[in-house]
């Protein structure tokens, strides 16, 4: 895996989850290819559930809506929300929102992986 500094704005380093991979500070350092490319994440619920309907994130899914998903709303990410200040939820509005492209643009704009919680 490379290491950049760069944060490039592509649609393929959105996450399942609607965080952007691509401001992320493991993707950067080389140590993550991104959500997508990373068998080791193949523990996420979100990552399975979007890989066995062929989605390629929350944002194109019809099963339900987000706030009933359990996979989407499960407990760990709630906590790991917390403690990186990210709403995935925001994430996943957006991107339906405005689309993969503009969505991907703005998130490397703003150098962030993820929309933050309002607090
Ligand atoms: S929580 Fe799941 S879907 Fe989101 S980035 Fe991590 S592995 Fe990917
Ligand atoms: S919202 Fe829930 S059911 Fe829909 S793709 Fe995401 S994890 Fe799967």
């Amino acid at each position: 895996m490379k290491t950049t500094s760069e944060i490039i704005a592509d649609k393929e380093l959105i996450a399942y989850c609607g965080l952007y991979c691509g401001a992320c500070r493991n993707y950067l350092k080389g140590k993550c290819p991104g959500c997508a490319g990373n068998m080791k994440a193949a523990w996420c619920t979100i990552r399975k559930c979007c890989l066995e309907n062929d989605l390629k994130s929350c944002a194109d899914c019809n099963l339900m809506s987000l706030d009933n998903c359990k996979k989407f709303n499960n407990f760990v990410g709630k906590v790991f929300g917390i403690i990186f200040n990210s709403d995935r939820a925001a994430c996943i509005a957006a991107i339906k929102g405005k689309g993969y492209d503009t969505f991907a643009a703005e998130m490397a704009h703003s150098r962030k992986p993820s929309i933050g919680r309002k607090r």
